[in-house]
């Protein structure tokens, strides 16, 4: 992703919140629907191998702060869900296959929507969380009190934006879902904030990134 210029970047910005693409020409204004997903991925750095012990990279850790902040903060903010993905060591290669397979996975995926088909029924434009805001939002995401009492105390460590937060309900909310649970508790909101938390820290971080996620982490694993 770092690899497109930052123009280009920015210009998802808009379109991914508001699922419109505005063309504004000096005698007319086009309003084009573009209701989409977007999936990026990332070398940690320029080179590539900031995260590999076998091949350090000799510029760490300019080189991955360099490479990552073509990122806006802004733009960063819109990505509900991101995660590291390590080098797999040769080791691990031979490693007996996980229990859950797609079909398992898809599974799952497929009941998690059927229960927000049936949440929405009849609630115009909404079909899925991730369409659901405002009042509607606050109504099936509002998490129980120790998740509350977390988001809150999270939001105030690490500048969490309104928009994080919102994104935040919406993913725990899934998350339950997927987990088959009727209400958004602590659990939930831990791992859909850990999410947020994984690469790039949140919005603002008062801290440096390394010290934010690794504090975060420890918050995450002590609930
Ligand atoms: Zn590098």
């Amino acid at each position: 992703m770092p690899e497109f210029s930052r123009a280009v970047l920015e210009t998802l910005r808009q379109p991914v919140e508001t699922g419109e693409v505005v063309v504004a020409r000096a005698n007319a204004h086009v309003r084009y629907p573009c209701g989409f997903m977007l999936v990026a991925a990332a070398n940690p750095c320029r080179c590539g191998y900031l995260c590999d012990p076998g091949r350090a990279c000799s510029k760490a850790p300019a080189c991955g702060e360099d490479y990552m902040s073509r990122i806006s903060g802004p733009l960063m903010d819109r990505f509900d869900l991101r995660v590291e993905v390590p080098p797999v060591a040769y080791a691990d290669l031979d490693l007996p296959t996980p229990p859950d397979g797609s079909a398992e996975v898809a599974a799952r995926v497929s009941a998690a929507r059927s229960i927000q088909s049936a949440r929405f029924a009849g609630i115009d434009g909404v079909r899925v969380n991730a369409d659901a805001d405002g009042e509607l939002l606050g109504s099936i995401a509002t998490p129980d009190e120790a998740g509350r009492a977390l988001l809150a105390q999270i939001a105030g460590r690490f500048g969490l934006s309104a928009r994080g937060y919102h994104r935040v309900l919406r993913v725990a909310r899934t998350i339950a879902d997927l987990d088959g649970s009727d209400g958004v508790s602590r659990i939930h909101i831990a791992e859909a904030v850990g999410f947020r938390l994984a690469i790039g820290g949140m919005d603002a971080p008062a801290q440096p990134r390394a010290a934010t996620a690794a504090s975060a982490a420890s918050q995450i694993r002590a609930v």
